[in-house]
């Protein structure tokens, strides 16, 4: 183990065996118990708990896979709102700040609405509550660009049909291996029959079965197979189901609702146009608002401990920032 390495586990594992050492003390009999229910003493028994264990009296840091989800894990006594995360390989404890700017060449660009979650909250799961909080207000823009954390087939969808919000910003490629490689048939190389039910693969063959499912995460799909006698004697199979075993069964394919499906069919398409390209650009001034609060509004350190506050920081920073 490197020095530095050694030292660090050395300096955490003491950490931890005075967290112990304080916990067995407050523990004893003859401690009044009254300091047991105190919230910084619950928080310190969670917070060691969460990283310490004690292993034949030695206390050891848990690996990582033995620590609670992110969501859940204390990253500091100090802050029990905050949470530890990475993002393209950057890591950092505490909040995110959710940024919705007026984007439209001939208007000034004033921030609309400013949301703090939790580090750990995923982008996509602000659009639909940033757009009731913009409802409310009427302040909903017709066109809302987006990056990519935020645009889902999803949340396109739900945009339009609650709100008319034409939602823009790159969909996520697909991560099988038919579209990653390049050379295998992916989704888009299949007509889908949506009347029918049933899909046409690119040698002609058809599905056998059509059935209405839901996905590990609950979200509703239909999943299609092709007949076995069709894909056994193809030609294209290694291509198709990246096997060249004859015992295999038909190809398989899991398709989103119609309306996510051709929302994302459509997006895609649109993506490569230059029309496109240009609408999106007019984000790049969200990029520099962003930049200015963190370069001269100091956005990326909180000031304060806790959610509620550092929605405030976030609130009176944006404020500011509108005035500048
Ligand atoms: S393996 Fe089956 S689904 Fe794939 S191309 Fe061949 S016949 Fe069509």
């Amino acid at each position: 183990m490197p020095k530095g390495k050694a030292k660090q586990t050395e300096l955490i594992e003491q950490v931890g065996a005075d967290g112990l050492s304080l916990l067995a003390a407050l523990h004893s009999p003859e401690a009044p118990a009254s300091l047991r229910q105190l919230p910084r003493v619950q928080t310190l028994r969670q917070m060691w708990i969460q990283q310490y264990f004690v292993d034949d009296g030695q206390v050891r840091r848990r690996d990582l896979k033995d620590r609670p989800p992110g969501a859940e894990r204390l990253v500091t006594p100090y802050d029990t709102d905050a949470r530890g995360s990475v993002k393209r390989g950057i890591f950092w404890d505490g909040y995110k700040f959710h940024l919705t700017e007026i984007c439209e060449p001939d208007s000034p660009n004033l921030i609309t609405h400013v949301a703090t979650t939790d580090s750990t909250v995923q982008d996509v799961r602000l659009v639909a509550p940033i757009h009731a909080h913009l409802a409310e207000r009427d302040l909903l823009p017709e066109r809302h660009l987006v990056d990519a954390g935020y645009a889902t087939a999803r949340e396109v969808v739900a945009a339009r049909r609650n709100h008319k919000v034409n939602l823009v910003g790159p969909i996520l490629a697909s991560t099988n291996w038919q579209t990653k490689d390049g050379g295998g048939f992916s989704q888009a190389d299949f007509a889908i029959d949506w009347e029918n039910q049933q899909v046409t693969c690119p040698n002609g063959a058809t599905s056998s079965r059509w059935t209405e499912d839901r996905s590990q995460e609950g979200t509703a799909v239909v999943r299609a197979r092709f007949p076995t006698a069709a894909c056994r004697p193809c030609k294209s199979r290694e291509q198709c189901n990246g096997s060249n075993n004859k015992s295999d069964m038909g190809r398989r394919i899991t398709l989103r609702p119609q309306a996510e499906y051709e929302a994302i069919q459509h997006a895609r398409a649109q993506e490569d146009t230059q029309e496109w390209k240009e609408q999106y650009a007019h984000r790049a001034g969200v990029e520099g608002t962003i930049s200015q609060g963190v370069r001269a509004f100091g956005l990326r350190r909180c000031r304060y401990h806790g959610l509620a506050k550092a929605q405030l920081q976030h609130q009176l920073t944006a404020t500011a920032m509108d005035c500048s």
